[in-house]
């Protein structure tokens, strides 16, 4: 965690008892880009994917690519009235 996440923290913490500040003092995992913790290194590695713009996830119908199986699923359902073979690439 940097020096300025850190007072960030704790100025939040002068002016909110926040269960979402309370959250982030004891999360073990930390984004380096953003404010973001979460206690799940799969939630962390998820979310890096905003950072990164990556989609791993594809449609193989349109070639639209998704953060996540499940996103994936909903816009093949949607999209395409249709139930998806998921592969991840
Ligand atoms: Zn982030
Ligand atoms: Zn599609």
């Amino acid at each position: 965690m940097t020096f300025y996440l850190k007072s960030l923290v704790a100025l939040l913490d002068l002016f909110s008892t926040n269960t979402e500040v309370q959250a982030y003092k004891t999360a073990l995992f930390y984004c380096d880009l953003c404010v973001y913790s979460t206690n799940f290194k799969s939630h962390l590695k998820r979310h890096r994917m905003r950072h990164t713009g990556e989609r791993p996830f594809r449609c193989s119908i349109c070639n639209k690519g998704f953060i996540t199986n499940h996103n994936l699923r909903y816009h093949a359902s949607s999209a395409h009235c249709k139930e998806l073979e998921v592969h991840q690439l």
